[in-house]
C-alpha cells in the first residue's frame, strides 16, 4: 500500500514538517511502513507557543456567535471526508473499519457540533447585591495559550476532546498527538483551515513525548496544559507543569469494575462484558476489566462470555466483516502477552484466548480475545492497566463484598452495575468510585454528557459544558453603588477624614 502523506507541524497557520529525528508510523495489522516524519524539535514547540499567543488576542475577542460559526463549518468539513478519515485512523491504528466509520469519526464530529453550539452558552452567574453597597457580577474567561498531549487509542477523537472546547471558550492551542498515530489531527487542524479557523489559532506539533511533548509542557507561556495518556506519563507532566505553577487537566489510565448481581439478566450482561472487554481491541480507559460476578452466576457468565468471544472475528482492519483489529503496536502486543503470561503463571487460567493467533494474522499485532478466571485480586492482571484484549472475571458472595472489591484498585475512572433491582442500582450509582457509572450498560458516551476521573484516573471532565470549567476561568466584578468617596469600611484603616459611622 501507498505511506499516507500528512504535514506533521502546523505553527501560526504554515504547515511544514519537523526538524528533528524521521519517526515511522506503523501499520500494526501487517508491520508495514504507512507513513513518516519528522519529530518537531524544541525550538520549533517554541515557536508554536508563539504562534497560539500571537494569535490569542484577537479569537479571544471574538464573539461567541463568530466563534461558533467556525465550528459550525468544521463539523461540516469534517463530514465532507469522514471517509478518509475513517480509512486513516484505520491504517494508523489498526482499528477495524466498521469501529472508525460508526464510532470514532461520527463520534468526532458530533463533539464537534456539540462545541459550537456550546460556545454560545458560556455565561458567568447572574448579577446580584451581595453586599447593599455593590453589585457583584462574574464575567467567565478564557485562560490563553493550552498546551495538549494526546494518546494513540482514539487519536481524532482526543484531538476534538483537547482542541474543541480549548478554541470553543476562546483560547488557542498547541495540540501534540502521540507518537505513533499523528496523522487525522493533522487532518483535523486541516478541515479547521478549510473552515476558517484563523492562524495561530490551533497549532500542531508532532514527535516523541520526553522531547517534543516536554518541550511543550515546559513552556512557561501555557495557561493550562491538558493531558490525556497514562498515569506515570501524566504525573511526569503534572511534575514538569509545576515548575511553572500551570494549570492541569489531567485525564488519566482506567481499570474499570463490571459488576454483575445475581439478578442481573445474564444475556444482557455476557454480551455487554464481551462489547465493552473487547471494544478498540480492549485499548480504551474505560473498557471492561474486571467483571465480578455474583457466584451463583459465575460459571453461566464465564461460559457465555467465552463462548461469544470465540465467535470475534479477527482480521485485516480495513475489511468491513473484521470485528477486531490488532493492538496498536507490536510493543503494546507483547506488554499484553507479557501481563497475561504472568497472570497464567500466578494461576489465572485462559478460559479462551490468552495468545496470539498464528497463521497470515502472525504478521501483526493481533492478540485473541483472552477471558481469565482464577486471578486475585491483588495479582497485576486485576490492578494494573493491560490495555488489550482481555477480561478478568473472578466470584463474589455479598453486594458489600463487589462494591469493595470494584472500589479496590488505583483507579477510578469508569464502572458499571448490572442488576433490575432499582435500589441495588441506586445503591451501585451512589458507591461506585468512578467519573462514570453506567446500569446495565458499559461504555456509551455522549457529547452532552462529562467524562473524567478520580483517583489515579486524574481529574477534570473533557465533553459536555462541564469541561469549560477546565478551559475557562470566572473573574467576580465588583462594582461600588453609593458613588460616596467616604467609606464606612475605610474606618477599619483610618479614622480621620470625617468618615461616616456607618
Ligand atoms: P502515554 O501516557 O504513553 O502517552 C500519552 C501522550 O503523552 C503521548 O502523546 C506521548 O507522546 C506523550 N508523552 C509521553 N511522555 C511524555 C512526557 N515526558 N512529557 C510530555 N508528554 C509525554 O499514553 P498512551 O500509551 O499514548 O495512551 C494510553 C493511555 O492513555 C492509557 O493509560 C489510557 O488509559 C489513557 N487514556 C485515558 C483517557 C481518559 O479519558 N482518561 C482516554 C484515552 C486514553
Amino acid at each position: 500500500m501507498t505511506e499516507m502523506k500528512f504535514p506533521s507541524r502546523l505553527v501560526g497557520g504554515r504547515w511544514g514538517d519537523g526538524e528533528g529525528e524521521p519517526l515511522v508510523v506503523t501499520d500494526p495489522s501487517t508491520g508495514e511502513k504507512a507513513a513518516e516524519y519528522a519529530a518537531s524539535t524544541p525550538s520549533q514547540v517554541a515557536a508554536a507557543v508563539g504562534g497560539a499567543a500571537e494569535a490569542y488576542a484577537e479569537w479571544s475577542g471574538a464573539t461567541p456567535g463568530e466563534r461558533a460559526a467556525v465550528l459550525v463549518r468544521l463539523a461540516a468539513e469534517l463530514e465532507s471526508v469522514a471517509d478518509d478519515l475513517a480509512a486513516a485512523e484505520t491504517r494508523q491504528t489498526g482499528k477495524p473499519i466498521r469501529l472508525t466509520t460508526r464510532f470514532d469519526v461520527p463520534g468526532s464530529i458530533d463533539n464537534v457540533a456539540f462545541f459550537a453550539g456550546a460556545a454560545r452558552h458560556l455565561e458567568g452567574r447572574a448579577a446580584g447585591e451581595y453586599s447593599a453597597d455593590h453589585t457583584s457580577s462574574i464575567r467567565r474567561e478564557p485562560l490563553g495559550v493550552v498546551g495538549s498531549i494526546a494518546p494513540w487509542n482514539y487519536p481524532l477523537q482526543m484531538a476534538v476532546w483537547k482542541v474543541l472546547p480549548a478554541i470553543a471558550a476562546g483560547n488557542t492551542i498547541v495540540l501534540k498527538p502521540a507518537e505513533n498515530t499523528p496523522v487525522t489531527a493533522s487532518m483535523l487542524a486541516e478541515a479547521a483551515e478549510r473552515a476558517g479557523l484563523p492562524d495561530g489559532v490551533l497549532n500542531i506539533v508532532n514527535g516523541p513525548g520526553a522531547l517534543t511533548g516536554e518541550a511543550l509542557v515546559a513552556d512557561p507561556r501555557l495557561a493550562m496544559t491538558s493531558f490525556t495518556g497514562s498515569t506515570e506519563v501524566g504525573r511526569r507532566v503534572a511534575a514538569v507543569a509545576a515548575r511553572n505553577g500551570t494549570r492541569l487537566h489531567l485525564e488519566l489510565g482506567g481499570k474499570a469494575p463490571f459488576v454483575v448481581f445475581d439478578d442481573a439478566d445474564l444475556e444482557a450482561a455476557v454480551h455487554g462484558a464481551v462489547a465493552a472487554s473487547l471494544v478498540n481491541t480492549g485499548q480504551d480507559c474505560t473498557a471492561a476489566t474486571r467483571a465480578y460476578v455474583h457466584e451463583s452466576l459465575f460459571e453461566a457468565f464465564t461460559a457465555g462470555v467465552a463462548d461469544l468471544m470465540r465467535t470475534v472475528r479477527l482480521g485485516p482492519p480495513a475489511d468491513s466483516a473484521t470485528d477486531l483489529g490488532p493492538l496498536v503496536s507490536f510493543r503494546q502486543r507483547d506488554r499484553v502477552a507479557a501481563m497475561v503470561d504472568a497472570a497464567v503463571a500466578e494461576g489465572a487460567r485462559a478460559v479462551t484466548g490468552g495468545r496470539a493467533p498464528g497463521g497470515e494474522l502472525s504478521r501483526g499485532a493481533y492478540y485473541e480475545p483472552t477471558l481469565l478466571v482464577g486471578a486475585s485480586q491483588g495479582s497485576a492482571i486485576v490492578q494494573q492497566e493491560v490495555f488489550g484484549p482481555v477480561l478478568a472475571a473472578l466470584p463474589f458472595r455479598t453486594d458489600e463484598e463487589a462494591f469493595a472489591l470494584a472500589n479496590d484498585t488505583a483507579f477510578g475512572l469508569a464502572a458499571s452495575a448490572w442488576t433490575r433491582d432499582v435500589y441495588r442500582a441506586q445503591t451501585a450509582a451512589r458507591v461506585l468510585q468512578a467519573g462514570t457509572v453506567w446500569i446495565n450498560d458499559h461504555i456509551p458516551i455522549i457529547s452532552e454528557m462529562p467524562h473524567g476521573g478520580r483517583k489515579a484516573s486524574g481529574y477534570g471532565k473533557d465533553m459536555s459544558a462541564y469541561t469549560f470549567e477546565e478551559y475557562t476561568q470566572v473573574k467576580h466584578v465588583m462594582a461600588e453603588l453609593t458613588a460616596e468617596p467616604r467609606k464606612a469600611w475605610h474606618r477599619t484603616v483610618f479614622t480621620g477624614g470625617g468618615h461616616a459611622e456607618r
